[in-house]
């Protein structure tokens, strides 16, 4: 492609909104278009990144025999009803009505559609198993669209649905799509984590979430060094505290005035106490399916402790959209809670969910449900129990490893795929089963197996640029090569630099040819804007058969030979590009 004849806008200054590098580069090259806020077009050179991305996904799940198809993105509420999503996937689902004021909505996944479609095509065992999956673009009304492509309303995501005769064959089904993802991963040029995960609105039992190491990630990350534990915080098991010795004697309770002393550092300061010898309280209401308050929770953990919302939820059973911080004043009427001074002695009429390690910790300070009191040698049993028991704690840096007691370390990724063991959620909720081998009706068991594409492309970027621009690994760049010719007004100069753009098109390099009437430093400045990965500038020394060979990722250029610079170009793309 000839730069001149080329749709492509670049922009010297990017909106205020774009704070992180992917989305200023990919609004800066003119890769994506913003259309509103969370929804994006592409332009040529994005495009052709995105089918890159496209292309490897494809290849390798065409390899593990997964068969692709492609269905709607306009989905019926009744299948989300039957699965019982409809209000499970609260607020992000994006609703629409048909103009007989039938529910539609639009899939931000489709466990529903091809759960609906195996149930209707398989009955029997020998039809199994089976790997179903699609490119296509995916719809959630995230309540923070930001960073571009990374959380947008609108993306690419590749899903894929594996169906099983049993839990041995989701293993392996699970096992191999795994393998393909770290394939897929490693192909694009990131440096990714898979991670344990929580399972979210999605559901089942396992999963793990494929994170591309980076500052501006959205997932937090633990791991231990010492062994080979690494899961989100969301989801990562928090040991408790060792047990109040079995010597240690409960004491009376004892109620302490301790005023203004609204946080448990306060209150710690005041007492002259540890902060694990205290107990934090949060203050929670919930919502049902039609967004009424329908109830009060309080989680209690040690006051240096901090919960972890999805662990809470979890506990609950409930959706993270059906739970929110309390108006202190409400609940106080109607649970005796104090702001600032809750405790799980006077609570009444609301949920108590109590972190799993308060149970063994003896004689603790807790706040009176009284303004400016407190209460000493609070212990579970005697004084209070808990409606729930779990560990509702979040696993912070330096908390010991869960799995082998080594200090744990703090990181970010960007989540760019997840693959989860279903079971068979969908499968009994919507009745898919098949006929075993003795005409007995089972169960389906299912995987699913989601790719952000279009994050997997802003999260390329992140991982690969510098101060000048984009630094595109070959196997997704939108062109392997730009031939750069100096001087368009000089003949000899573009015969030298067209003869090397033909050649490697017709070599399988794909190139560009910046034949714009530009001053040669605007066009190196925009060639390493772009980040083609090979450069090869057509200037004063064209005559002599010599131009100057560039990698993007390098910092030294070189002169060579025409010849030369082809035969590199070309040995180079066969061995980064994507190989199809
Ligand atoms: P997140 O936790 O970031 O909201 P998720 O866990 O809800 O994502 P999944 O349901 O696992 O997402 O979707 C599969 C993949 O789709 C994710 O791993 C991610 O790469 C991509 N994805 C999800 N939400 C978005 C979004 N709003 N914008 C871009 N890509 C997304
Ligand atoms: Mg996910």
């Amino acid at each position: 492609m000839k730069l001149s004849k080329m749709h492509i806008k670049t922009l010297r200054e990017v909106p205020n909104e774009a704070e992180i590098a992917s989305h200023i580069l990919l609004l800066r090259t003119g890769m994506i278009r913003k259309l509103v806020s969370g929804v994006y077009g592409f332009m040529p050179l994005g495009w052709r990144s995105v089918r890159k991305i496209e292309d490897i996904v494809r290849q390798e799940m065409d390899n593990t025999g997964a068969q692709e198809i492609h269905m709607s993105a306009v989905q019926p509420a009744e299948l989300w009803q039957e699965s019982g999503r409809w209000f499970a996937y609260g607020p992000e689902l994006w609703r629409l009505k048909d103009r007989g004021g039938r529910d539609f909505c639009l899939g931000p996944t489709h466990e529903e559609i091809f759960t609906d479609i195996v149930r209707n095509d398989v009955s029997s065992y020998r039809q199994l198993p089976m790997n179903l999956y699609q490119i296509q673009t995916k719809y959630r009304d995230e309540a923070r669209p930001r960073f571009g492509l990374m959380r947008s309303r609108e993306f690419i995501m590749k899903d894929a649905y594996s169906f099983d005769k049993d839990f041995e064959g989701l293993d392996e089904s699970y096992r191999i799509m795994y393998e393909a993802y770290e394939r897929i991963f490693t192909r694009c040029g990131l440096t990714f984590r898979p991670v344990e995960a929580d399972t979210g609105a999605i559901g089942g039992s396992n999963s793990h979430e494929f994170t591309a190491l980076s500052e501006v990630g959205e997932s937090e990350i633990a791991y231990c060094e010492s062994c080979d534990m690494a899961a989100t915080v969301e989801r990562a098991e928090c040991k408790d505290a060792a047990p109040s010795p079995d010597g240690e004697e409960m004491l009376p309770l004892e109620e302490v005035y301790t005023p203004g002393t609204k946080t448990i550092e306060e209150v710690a300061g005041f007492l002259g106490l540890p902060q694990e010898k205290t107990i934090k309280a949060l203050l929670f209401v919930t919502f049902d399916d039609e967004g009424k308050e329908n109830g009060y929770v309080t989680a209690f953990v040690r006051g240096d402790r901090e919960l972890n919302m999805i662990k809470l939820v979890n506990a609950l059973g409930i959706p993270e959209h059906a739970i929110a911080f309390a108006d202190e004043e409400k609940m106080h009427q109607a649970t005796g809670c104090v702001g600032g001074f809750t405790g799980p002695i006077g609570l009444h009429d609301c949920k108590i969910v109590v972190d799993s390690e308060l149970v063994g910790l003896k004689n603790l300070c807790a706040g009176a449900c009284k303004l400016d009191h407190h209460i000493k040698n609070v212990n579970y049993g005697r004084d209070y129990t808990g409606d729930i028991v779990k560990d509702i704690k979040t696993l912070k840096v330096g908390d010991p490893c869960p799995v082998c007691g080594a200090p744990i370390k703090h990181t970010r990724g960007i989540e760019v795929g997840q693959v989860f063991k279903l079971g068979t959620k969908y499968s009994s909720s919507m009745g898919a089963v098949y006929k075993d081998e003795n005409q007995k009706e089972q169960l389906i068991v299912m995987g699913c197996y989601g790719i952000g594409v279009t994050r997997t492309l802003a999260a390329i970027v992140e991982q690969h640029h510098d101060d000048d621009g984009i630094i595109w690994p070959i196997s997704v760049a939108p062109y392997h090569a730009i031939v750069t010719l100096v001087n368009v007004k000089d003949e000899e100069q573009t015969k030298v630099a067209e003869q090397i753009y033909e050649t490697l098109q017709k070599s399988g390099v794909e190139a560009l040819l910046d034949d714009r009437n530009e001053r040669p430093g605007v066009k190196f400045k925009d060639a390493d804007l772009l980040g083609i990965p090979i450069r090869i500038t057509v200037g004063k020394r064209a005559p002599e058969g010599i131009v100057e060979y560039k990698l993007r990722r390098d910092a030294e250029k070189s002169e060579k030979t025409v010849e030369e610079a082809i035969a590199d170009a070309i040995s180079l793309v066969n061995a980064e590009g994507y190989g199809m």
